[in-house]
């Protein structure tokens, strides 16, 4: 089989990838190992950072002007997919940042979208919260801001995708390269799968987040710079009887204190049936992973359990009132980038990239996954008023050193 675009990676970019490249008269196909189940994972060696039913998604990103262009046109595509697909992917439960001198992070245009609160006024408004052990202010995103299930937002990206013609195949993708072979005088790419026989592709786009120096999907020797940090969530399960006491509860994080700094998301139901919030760290509990092995190693091991008491902890003196019924916990890993920004790339003229969620991808997939598909299949404005040079891959060893 021969594709225009093969695109590597069915989580959250490549998925919206492959929606906004499958247009007609363009052959597309997508490569991804579907989740697996527990019984599967130790079997596994690719897993993904999407495994999850809740992500903080906003219209505002708030703090960082660039990721702020991308999170508002990914925020409008979600209610359009939403209402295409008929996929419910969005819970506008709003979202708050709470800390010390809250104002003086946020970029001018969030501020006029937001409510500045103290932390008593957190209180007033939230009769459960209590945020003053880390600063005395607040910014409450009302509207246009929550969470959104991941997995879905991959299904819809996907079913759209299918039904504009995309091809989606189960599988591990090992290595890419140019194939020799050509089509009306134009070389190709070969795609080497696990399973699967090997295609060709006039062009290949990675879209393999943390994942995507773990296989031999670059060529050697080059080497991104992208690192991959090893993630863990905590889970309070919320008895039946508490929902209704947290029904106004909004998404969260906290900012200013290194040591403590987290997000919390509000009752969410899971696939057990049953509702938690959650809690993450957003500070230096997260470990460095390097090899194929580390990554597995993590996603099949428990996190220090000190580590979740303390989140526990965290959680219970925020959230008031609030009697778990039970603790669960969850591994997963982010990729980041020097510049905080995602990578979206061409690293020779048929392979180009789109890495680097930095602990935000959800928020900002569609648009990343829209520019990627633009790119790859040749585009001229693809990234619109975002300057190419704020989304050049950054190696440590380059392509052009070959
Ligand atoms: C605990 C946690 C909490 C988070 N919370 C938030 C949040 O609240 N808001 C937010 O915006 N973001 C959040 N993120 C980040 C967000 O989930 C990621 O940035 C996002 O998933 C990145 O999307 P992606 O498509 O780049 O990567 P992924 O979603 O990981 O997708 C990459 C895909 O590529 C596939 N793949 C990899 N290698 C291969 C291969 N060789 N062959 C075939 N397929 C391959 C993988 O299986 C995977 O499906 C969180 C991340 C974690 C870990």
């Amino acid at each position: 089989m021969m594709y225009d675009v093969c695109i590597v990676g069915a989580g959250l970019w490549g998925s919206s990838a492959a929606r906004h490249a499958s247009l007609p008269g363009r052959k597309v196909c997508l490569i991804g190992p579907s989740e697996p189940q527990e019984k599967d994972r130790p079997g596994r060696d690719i897993f993904a950072s999407h495994y999850d039913a809740g992500r903080n998604v906003r219209k505002y990103h708030g703090y960082h002007h660039t990721r702020g262009s991308l999170t508002t046109k990914t925020f409008q595509s979600l209610l359009q997919l939403e209402a295409t697909t008929g996929v419910k992917l969005n819970t506008k439960a709003g979202f708050m940042v709470f800390g010390k001198d809250i104002r003086s992070i946020m970029v001018p245009s969030a501020k006029t979208e937001c409510l500045l609160l103290t932390a008593e006024g957190v209180c007033e408004r939230y009769p459960f919260l209590d945020t003053s052990r880390y600063g005395d202010t607040a910014m409450l995103f009302p509207v246009d801001a929550g969470h959104a299930n991941p997995r879905m937002i991959v299904r819809a990206q996907q079913k759209a995708a299918a039904l504009q013609g995309c091809d989606i195949i189960d599988d591990v993708v090992e290595s890419v390269g140019e194939s020799g072979d050509h089509t009306h005088g134009e070389p190709l790419m070969r795609v080497v799968m696990e399973k699967g026989r090997p295609l060709l592709a006039k062009k290949v786009l990675l879209c393999t987040g943390a994942f995507t120096q773990l296989k031999n999907l670059l060529p050697s020797p080059t080497k991104l710079d992208l690192e991959i940090q090893g993630a863990f969530t905590v889970k309070l399960e919320v008895g039946e009887g508490d929902l209704e006491k947290f029904r106004t509860m909004p998404t969260m994080a906290s900012h200013g204190d290194p040591e403590w700094d987290c997000y919390i998301l509000p009752p969410i139901k899971y696939p057990d049936g049953k509702h938690y919030m959650k809690i993450g760290p957003m500070n230096d509990d997260e470990r460095r992973l390097i090899t194929l092995e580390d990554v597995k190693g993590w996603f099949l091991s428990q996190p220090d359990p000190k580590l979740v008491k303390n989140y526990k902890d965290i959680l219970l003196a925020v959230v008031k009132g609030f009697n778990p019924v039970s603790v669960k916990t969850d591994m997963c890993v982010c990729s980041s980038t020097p510049t905080g920004l995602p990578y979206c790339d061409m690293v020779s003229p048929r392979l180009g990239l789109a890495v680097g969620g930095n602990g935000c991808g959800a928020m900002l997939s569609d648009e990343v996954g829209r520019m990627a598909a633009e790119m790859i299949a040749g585009g001229e404005n693809w990234n619109r008023d975002i300057p190419r040079e704020m989304l050049k891959a950054q190696f440590i060893t380059s392509p052009s050193n070959l």
